[in-house]
């Protein structure tokens, strides 16, 4: 693999680079950069967004700036403000170690007799949205007569916006001896049309094929009612809390609104953007989610164009958008630079044709899950928060005889009581009653509610039914899945054919044929293992191992749930792949409240002063083991294995475009 300086990148900017780890070039770089720099031809490049194309283009167009010519050299166009800040603040971090580079970014909303007067003071390079330029164009107060580059990024959005006139005047206004570079995601016949008419003999590179999407993301969907699509919302948001940092879409912004204000009062940290929010509020609340002081945005698709947030873990679709692109824009948001992103639809019953036909016309394949029960939310919290409290260290110093003195009304508790309060307080949290919240799936069935259980027992018949069995020892106790096998086996007589496990940091899950379960439970239960007391009990009333998609069940949806998590509780081995997102260090605190932020559920991240294998904090980010053949519950990809049984026909989809109204 070729690095930057292989690619003809200068010193100064190879530093300043290196400082943001950008290590290898990325594969639009790796085409786009040497074509820029060594020859004089028009790139016509086909790459999503998160691809690295700021700096495919940004890092030669600040090479080959003369800083001593006073004008406009370069002329970057780009469909929304958002975005046009975010390639002013990297072409700015990128040039930081070449001094007496001007970079100016005109977009509206912002104070245009303020941006004329910073393209009075010079300006060698303009980022700018096409309506404030053609604005500025029409004062006379900017000249773009001698540009040397045109750079049109995200082209098809722009014409999606309706920006296609104003992009076509504004070329038709540049030189004819300059070097045009377009980008775009999706490369529809207008697309086609501009390249042909404005540029020439260009390069054309791709990344990816065409509405592909990126393969970092896995396509996920849950059918609900839609009289339950908040409340699945909900449930989704909960067992992902341990690390979820998303953009929640919704079609209008009434409904941004809606289900923001819904969010915070249920004590989400959550807050949104969209067209009636001034530009003072909306850079408001980026920079809060870019900050991570937000983690749940709830945007409208105009409003989230050229945001620009790397570390999404979900892109959540309340609605599907109206058409394709749409789609894998939105999705695109997540899984960037490497990392992987899950992109999750709440489907009711009457959208479920357009998956269809997102499959159709691109590479997207999507995957049925199930919406994470109640009981499932809370055993995931349960889990998270026991091995928190069993790996956390005790602080000696902080128990001099004044605290002792203070906490000896909790001294006379019995202990299972105090646990129980203790538990109690973080469960509460969630005010949820987790004993009666219903089931939110439309399963085969269609049947709300008792639709679990028939589930249940159908999966039971599949090669892992039986029950699940929780054992209080783990990988800290020496074990990998081979010997934790190895030793259930011989310690209960039952053969390790029959058992299926899934080993953790300080537990682990035997799935057992039922049979087995007594001799299992009897053989382990009271035993000591290398000094540590074995405990083992059949684990809650999900003790169907067999309900994970992951195993023989085929197209049957997993109750997953967006990847994130990682919940070891759940009813599968994990995944052959271990290909889980480890946002390790993160984990239940993210639940704590963020004093700063009143009264929300995500803030700040608590570390686990304790080492887990999974370094998570509250537990979050629990790894299952892999290797067992199953999917689990936890972040690493999932095979596309559900979705297929469940594809509706019908609908009609990509509908009218969306003419710009934000
Ligand atoms: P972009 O497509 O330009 O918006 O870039 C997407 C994300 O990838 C941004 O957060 C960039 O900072 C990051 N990025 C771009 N190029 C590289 C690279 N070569 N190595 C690592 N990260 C990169």
């Amino acid at each position: 693999m070729k690095n930057f300086s292989d690619l003809g990148v200068e010193q100064s900017i190879l530093n300043a680079i290196q400082e943001l780890g950008f290590e290898n070039p990325t594969p639009i770089q790796e085409q786009t950069i040497p074509v820029f720099l060594e020859n004089g031809r028009d790139i016509l490049g086909l790459a999503q967004t998160g691809t690295g194309k700021t700096a495919a283009f940004g890092l030669p167009i600040l090479q080959l700036l003369e800083t001593s010519a006073r004008h406009i050299q370069a002329l970057i166009i780009c469909p929304t403000r958002e975005l046009c800040m975010q390639i002013s603040r990297d072409l700015v971090t990128y040039s930081k170690n070449k001094p007496g580079i001007n970079i100016v970014s005109v977009y509206g909303g912002a104070s245009i007799d303020r941006q004329i007067s910073e393209i009075k003071r010079g300006a060698h390079i303009i980022v700018a949205t096409p309506g404030r330029l053609m604005d500025l164009m029409s004062r006379k107060a900017i000249n773009i007569n001698n540009v040397n580059f045109v750079v049109l990024d995200e082209a098809d959005e722009m014409l999606n916006m309706g920006f296609e006139e104003d992009v076509e005047y504004i070329l038709s206004h540049t030189p004819e001896q300059k070097r045009v570079c377009l980008f775009s995601a999706t490369m529809p016949k207008s697309i086609r049309s501009i390249a042909n008419r404005y540029m020439k003999d260009a390069v054309e590179i791709s990344v990816g094929k065409s509405n592909s999407g990126n393969v970092n993301i896995t396509h996920q969907y849950a059918v609900v009612h839609a009289r339950d699509k908040y409340a699945a919302l909900k449930r989704f948001v909960d067992f992902n809390s341990d690390n979820i940092y998303c953009i929640i879409f919704c079609t209008t912004k009434n409904e941004t609104q809606d289900i923001s204000d819904k969010l915070i009062k249920d004590g989400y940290n959550a807050d949104c953007l969209h067209g009636d929010l001034s530009q003072g509020q909306r850079e408001k609340v980026m920079g809060r989610f870019r900050h991570h002081a937000i983690k749940i945005l709830l945007a409208t698709d105009v409003a989230a164009r050229g945001i620009d947030v790397s570390g999404l873990t979900h892109v959540i679709h309340y609605h599907l958008p109206d058409d394709i692109e749409n789609y894998v824009h939105r999705s695109g948001r997540t899984g960037r630079a490497g990392k992987l992103g899950v992109s999750f639809t709440l489907l009711h019953m009457r959208e479920g044709g357009r998956l269809k036909d997102i499959e159709r016309m691109s590479s997207v394949k999507f995957e049925k899950v199930l919406i994470p029960s109640a009981q499932d939310v809370r055993d995931k919290k349960l889990i998270a928060f026991t091995d928190t409290i069993i790996n956390t260290e005790i602080e000696e110093s902080i128990f001099d005889a004044h605290v002792m003195e203070g906490i000896k009304p909790l001294m006379e508790l019995e202990k299972e009581e105090l646990l129980q309060k203790f538990l109690s307080l973080e469960l509460r949290r969630f005010s949820v009653d987790f004993a009666n919240e219903p089931d939110l799936n439309i399963g085969a069935g269609g049947e709300r509610g008792g639709e679990r259980s028939s589930r249940d027992s159908a999966s039971r018949g599949g090669s892992r039914g039986g029950t699940r069995i929780f054992v209080s020892l783990g990988k800290k106790d020496g074990f990998d899945i081979r010997s934790f096998k190895d030793w259930v086996a011989d310690s209960s007589n039952v053969s390790w054919k029959d058992l299926h496990v899934d080993v953790s940091g300080v537990y682990s899950f035997v799935d057992a044929k039922t049979e087995h379960v007594d001799s299992i439970l009897k053989a382990l239960n009271g035993t000591t293992y290398k000094d540590r007391p074995v405990r083992a009990e059949v684990s809650g009333d999900r003790s169907n191992a067999g309900e994970s998609a992951g195993g023989s069940g085929g197209g049957s949806p997993r109750r997953s749930y967006g990847g994130g998590g990682g919940y070891s509780g759940g009813r599968s081995s994990g995944g052959g792949g271990d290909r889980r997102r480890n946002d390790s260090g993160r984990g239940f605190g993210g639940e704590r409240r963020n004093s700063s932020e009143g009264g929300d559920r995500f803030g700040s991240e608590r570390r686990s002063s304790g080492n887990s294998e999974s370094g998570s904090g509250f537990g979050g980010e629990r790894r299952s083991s892999g290797g067992e053949g199953g999917s689990s519950f936890g972040g690493e990809r999932r095979r596309n294995s559900g979705g297929t049984g469940e594809r509706r026909t019908g609908g009609s989809f990509g509908g009218e475009r969306r003419r710009r109204k934000e």
